[in-house]
Order: structure tokens, then sequence, then C-alpha cells
């Protein structure tokens, strides 16, 4: 058998929906040599790294730490870990991600009782609290952004209703924290969870979560130390978490002074998550949620130029991610692979309802960029015109220049 060259990928550059291309500096953070778990140096690196996700999350919540895994792991120990078998959850679905979390949901047993809207759409406040009152949840659970319609669903009051009536609130923000607006503590959100590929900057492999006391303690009763490492006195629950890797009530444990220990930490993802956090904090939070909203205006003004209709409620876009609907007799999977064979550039396809429809072209974390915006709408011009879409010569580029205000 012969050996494969060693790695050497495509030079590429990342405008979907996620994952972008990572910011150099966190591929070099992450190629630092490992140390042992157990190592003080680990311990204060872990939490620095607790510290740092405290800052962008905006809370004062003790247990702020990673979770190993993509996103969806981080959301799945939230979710199984704060519901047991039989626990009312509702889940508001505007897109694939709001199926996703209803699905966890069942998966674990949950009573799950979902509300729908249109791709694209978010829900009023009235419609969600009339949802609360009929349901009674547990817990809410909710999607911020949702990269499959590019639209948002405005959560400031949210935490305060779910209070009112006795529901936990969950969130998932992977495709929103860094570079939309997020208040973890000053919306009252119980449980965030998140991910590195999207306005973070980095690879996905780890999850950035956030647990209020109110949502430790529902975790905390459920607490029971693996069998082997048991020790006199360790909890047995009888409603034991009905996953070992991700029982969050363990995962604290191995985040606390104690020290437990739970999985061999993911030290090469941690160093990456430590510096996705630390660019981001010394950019700035505000500072990278206006970054964000200007190149994604500049994208939106540009695809307009061109002729492309925006998909979605505008009122109510992420910052992150332009939705464009595919202009008729045009063939999307065509312009998306010239796009990335003659000129480097991915761009997004969509999902269920959206499939074949509507491409989505992210700017975000280190793509959040002035040259990559318009490497991308000057691709995108050259490659729609040779597809039979007519554009005037230069539009797209020029309205993103007009947008940024850029003189020669
Ligand atoms: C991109 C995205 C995810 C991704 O989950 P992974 O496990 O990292 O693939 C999850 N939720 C939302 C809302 C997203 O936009």
């Amino acid at each position: 058998m012969s050996i494969p060259a060693s790695i050497n990928p495509p030079p590429r550059l990342l405008m979907g929906p996620g994952p972008i291309t990572a910011d150099p500096r966190v591929l070099r953070a992450m190629s630092a040599q490992l140390v042992g778990q157990y190592d003080p140096w680990m311990t204060d690196t872990m939490n620095e790294v607790m510290g740092l996700y405290r800052q962008v999350y905006i809370t004062d919540n003790q247990q702020t730490l990673l979770v190993d895994g993509t996103s969806r792991a981080g959301i799945e120990a939230a979710l199984v870990s704060l519901l047991e078998p039989g626990d009312r959850v509702l889940v508001p679905i505007f897109g694939r991600f709001g199926h996703l979390l209803a699905e966890i949901c069942r998966r674990a047993g949950a009573d799950v009782h979902t509300i729908e809207t249109e791709w694209g759409q978010v829900f009023t406040e009235e419609a969600l609290e009339a949802a609360l009152v009929d349901v009674q949840p547990k817990v809410l659970a909710v999607v911020h952004g949702d990269t499959s319609t590019t639209v948002a669903q405005p959560l400031e009051g949210l935490g305060e209703l779910c209070e009112r009536h006795g529901a936990l609130l969950y969130v998932d923000c992977t495709a929103t924290l860094g570079g939309n607006e997020f208040r973890t503590d000053e919306w009252g959100i119980d449980v965030a969870t998140s991910g590195l590929q999207k306005c973070l900057g980095g690879p996905s492999g780890s999850a950035p979560v956030t647990f209020s006391p109110r949502a430790v303690e529902v975790i905390e009763s459920r607490k029971s130390i693996e069998e082997g490492i048991r020790a006199e006195g360790d909890p047995v629950s009888a409603h034991p978490i009905r996953s070992n890797y991700l029982d969050m009530a363990q995962i604290f444990d191995y985040w606390s002074e104690r020290r437990l220990n739970h999985h061999t930490e993911a030290t090469t993802m941690l160093y990456g998550s430590r510096e996705c956090a630390r660019i981001l904090l010394q950019e700035g939070l505000a500072q990278s949620w206006a970054r964000h909203d200007l190149h994604g205006r500049a994208m939106l003004a540009g695809t307009t130029a061109l002729g492309l209709e925006p998909f979605g409620a505008l009122a109510y876009r992420m910052t992150n991610v332009v939705g464009v609907h595919i202009p008729d007799g045009v063939n999307g999977d065509e312009v998306r692979a010239a796009m990335l064979e003659d000129f480097g550039i991915e761009i997004g396809t969509s999902f269920g309802p959206l499939h074949g429809k509507v491409w989505r072209i992210g700017t975000m974390g280190y793509n959040a960029r002035t040259d990559a915006v318009l490497q991308t709408l000057a691709a995108l011009e050259a490659v729609l015109r040779r597809a039979g879409h007519r554009a005037a010569a230069g539009a797209g580029v020029d309205a993103a220049y007009d947008l940024y205000g850029t003189a020669v």
C-alpha cells in the first residue's frame, strides 16, 4: 500500500455559513506542546479559559467551561443533563437547528412540545409567552441565530418570561457568539452553548458553555460518580444523567478545584479555544459585533447590487451570514462549484425547504474583513455572468465600496 503525501490542503476562502477560515493565530496556538492534565500549569490554563469565556459570554457564572466535541456536543451535554425522561420542554423551531434541539430532547426521553414558524421568520414575544403558558415546560430550548435561515430570534425579555413561568432558558448561540450582541446574565439566560467555527474564528471541536447557578442546581441533583472511581459517600443518583461523556455534573467536577477525573482534556482544542477568546477580547466584544455588522451589511449591499434578492426577514438578520435567492435559470450547485474551483472561494448551499433555492454567504470571525468581502463579490459577479445572470459590471464591489465609504 502506498503512503499518501503529508497533508496539504488547497488554499480556500471559506465564505459559507461555517466552518470559516481559522485565524492563523489560533492554528499557531494549537501547535503548542502538550502538558499533563493535572500539571499545575494546566490547571492555571483551564482556569484562565473559564475566565476568558465568562467575559465572552458576559456572565458571572462559575460554571463557564469547555465541552470537548463540536457545538453539538455542547448542545447535547446541556439538554441531556437538564432533562429527565418525562420532563416537559418547549422548542420553538424556525430552522434546521430548532429541529436538532427537539430531536436531542426526544432522545433524552423528554416530553417535547414544539411551535414552528416559516424559515426566515422569528417568533413574537406574545407567541412564545402563549406557548410557555400552554406547555408549562421545565426548559425552553431555543436557537439564537439559526444559520440555516440566516435570522436570529430576539432574546431580550425572554429570560424574564421564562422566569415568570418557572422555566429554565437554554440557548444555542453557536452561530452568533462573538459576532452578534449576546448578554447571558443581563438577558436571563440559564444555559448557553457555542462552538468555535463561526464568529470565534477557530476550528470546530470545542464547545464553550455556561450554566447559571439555577441550572447547576438542577444538574447537581442528578449527580452520580462513575463506578470504579466512586469513593465512600460519593453520590449515586436515582435519576442519573443518561450519558457519561456528556454528564455535566461530572464535567463541572472535572473543571472544579477538585479536578475529579473524567475524560482526558483535549489539550490542543483548549489552546485553540483560549486563543479564540483572547483574540476576541483583545479586539473588544462591541468592536467585534460592529465589525460583523459592517461586513455583513457590505455583503448584503453587494449581493443586492448584483440583482440577488435577499432571503428572510431582514429586520432579524444575523450580522454574519447573508441569505440570497438563487436567480431563476441559474444552477446553484454549478455556481458554487465554479466559485470553489476557479476562485478557491466556498459559499453555502441550504437545507430542507430552502435546498436549491438559497445561497448562504458568511462574513464571520477571521473572514469578516473588507478584502474577503470584495473578493467574494468580484468572483460571484464573474461566475454569475458566465451562468447567464445579468448584472452591471462591477456593481457588487462598487456597492460594498460605497458602504465602506472607501476612497481611492
Ligand atoms: C453551525 C451551527 C451548529 C453546529 O454544530 P456542530 O456540532 O459544530 O456542527 C449548531 N447550532 C447552530 C445554531 C449552528 O449555526
